[in-house]
């Protein structure tokens, strides 16, 4: 497993752009996901900072921003093969958000796994598309 990006919430998508790129990170990707109601932009080269804003009030990313406030969300890794992984998790007693991958921003498939088993950080697992 490769650290593949971290997820941090943001309130203002623009703004946490704008003050990455200050850092010194370019803008490598933008895209809405409307599945999960959430707009995402992947700042640096790789492992990337992806940067998450709530499309709407609904979104588990505006609850958690409702809840937590802004900063990390999650961290997610590169793996060969989703299914595989999640099969070596699962029987590794980790309880699983996802039973199977499901298409995830740029083209991945993505599955999380429960931040309960993994000392209160969400996981997400990355198959790469490219
Ligand atoms: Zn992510």
């Amino acid at each position: 497993m490769k650290l593949h990006h971290v997820g941090v919430a943001v309130k203002d998508l623009d703004e946490a752009i704008a003050r990455h790129e200050k850092l010194g990170l370019r803008l490598a990707h933008r895209e809405v996901v409307a599945s999960q109601k959430v707009e995402v932009a992947f700042m640096g080269s790789g492992p990337w900072i992806e940067l998450l804003a709530g499309t709407d009030g609904e979104s588990p990313v505006s609850r958690f921003l409702d809840k937590r406030g802004p900063g990390q969300h999650h961290l997610a890794f590169a793996v060969p093969s989703i299914a595989a992984e999640l099969k070596k998790q699962s029987a590794a007693g980790a309880q699983l958000i996802d039973k199977a991958a499901r298409p995830g921003a740029w083209g991945h498939k993505v599955a999380f796994l429960h931040p309960k088993d993994q000392g209160g950080v969400l996981i997400e697992l990355v198959e790469e598309a490219h």
